[in-house]
């Protein structure tokens, strides 16, 4: 199980702070690693559009 970063992202940033794995990379949306997500669901938290979602 992981998570992943839908495009609804705007790119706000807050997700990467809140990964206790650091699998969440920047870019136009952000993307998460999910061979090294743990799917702890912090950034799913955090995320202010909801665009994070468990796969
Ligand atoms: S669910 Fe947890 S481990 Fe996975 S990307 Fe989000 S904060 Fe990182
Ligand atoms: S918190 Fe949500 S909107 Fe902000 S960068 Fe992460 S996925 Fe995108």
């Amino acid at each position: 199980m992981a998570r992943r970063i839908n495009e609804d992202c705007i790119a706000c940033g807050s997700c990467v702070d809140e990964c206790p794995v650091d699998c969440i990379s920047e870019g136009d949306i952000y993307v998460i690693d999910e061979d090294a997500c743990i799917d702890c669901g912090a950034c799913e938290e955090v995320c202010p559009v909801d665009a994070i979602k468990e796969v």
